[in-house]
């Protein structure tokens, strides 16, 4: 069973990429598990058709632990991935990493983790690598890290924060980095941009995925573009996505770049 954790800014694509990419290997035979680490509870809503009713938070909340069983909160969507939303607080109190740490507890001590899971993967919020952010890598579940990016100064800007994160866990653990993927946002420059950034972080760029208003269309019928629109060539660039992460045998311990650098390296390519 590969854990694979998916970083990124909010906004950025981390849940449409990590669930075409779910979609993708699922068409190849291989059995899946989503777990959504974001308060917004939408990290499954393509692989479901909707997002679900309930998030692992929701039932703790409603139930004692004792009373809870997975079925509460697990469905299976597209070609049987499973789909697990861990929920946050009510807006306002709570802390929403702690909500992660608990979600993922609770999945264990309920035997979610089944041994015929080829991949488990976490889509995870990272604006903030506070503790519970940090634990699907922290506790040495995730032992490989994606961070999806742009070429977007910000997007950058949490990419490099999120290895600071990784590095302070790769150093005690397994876990790894396995290379940024650029979700393209047309950027100048973009690719070219976002490889010399990747190398400078001790990583690379896995893939370079276009922007497609495709995309869109098929989250518009709450589809991944693999479900939806199978014949398009977004859907092979995320087949392609697919290939590249199960062939991959390039893991780093990232380093992190000073602010100064960063913005040397825009600056490069901006012109
Ligand atoms: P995150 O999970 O990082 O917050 P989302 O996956 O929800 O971000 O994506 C934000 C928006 O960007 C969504 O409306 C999605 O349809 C759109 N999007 C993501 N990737 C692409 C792409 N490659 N091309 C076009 N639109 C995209
Ligand atoms: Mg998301």
């Amino acid at each position: 069973m590969r854990q694979i954790a998916i970083y990124g800014k909010g906004g950025i694509g981390k849940s449409t990429t990590t669930q075409n990419l779910a979609a993708a290997l699922a068409e190849k035979g291989r059995k899946l598990m989503i777990i959504g680490c974001d308060p917004k509870a939408d990290s499954t809503r393509l692989i479901l058709g909707g997002i679900p009713r309930t998030t692992v938070l929701d039932v703790l909340r409603e139930r004692e632990e004792e009373d809870v069983s997975l079925s509460d909160f697990l469905s299976a969507g597209f070609r049987g991935i499973k789909a697990v939303e861990a929920g946050g607080p009510e807006p306002g109190v709570g802390c929403a990493g702690r909500g992660i740490i608990t979600a993922i507890n609770m999945l264990e001590k309920l035997d979610a983790y089944t041994p015929d899971l080829d991949y488990v993967l976490y889509d995870v919020l990272g604006d903030v690598v506070c503790g519970g952010f940090a634990m699907p890598i922290r506790e040495g579940k995730a032992e490989e890290i994606y961070i999806v990016c742009s070429g977007e100064m910000m997007s950058l800007y949490a990419a490099n924060n999120i290895c600071k994160g990784i590095q302070r866990y790769a150093e005690s653990g397994k876990t790894k980095l396995g290379g940024l993927i650029c979700n393209s946002r047309m950027v100048d420059n973009e690719r070219q941009l976002v490889e010399e950034f990747a190398k400078a972080l001790n990583t690379r760029l896995i893939y370079f995925l276009p922007r497609d208003n495709d995309v869109q269309r098929a989250e518009l019928q709450r589809k991944t573009v693999i479900e939806a629109l199978p014949d398009i060539p977004q859907a092979d660039e995320y087949r392609n996505l697919a290939e590249a992460i199960e062939n991959n045998n390039h893991f780093s311990v990232p380093t992190p770049i000073s602010i100064d650098t960063l913005e040397e390296l825009m600056i490069k390519y901006s012109l």
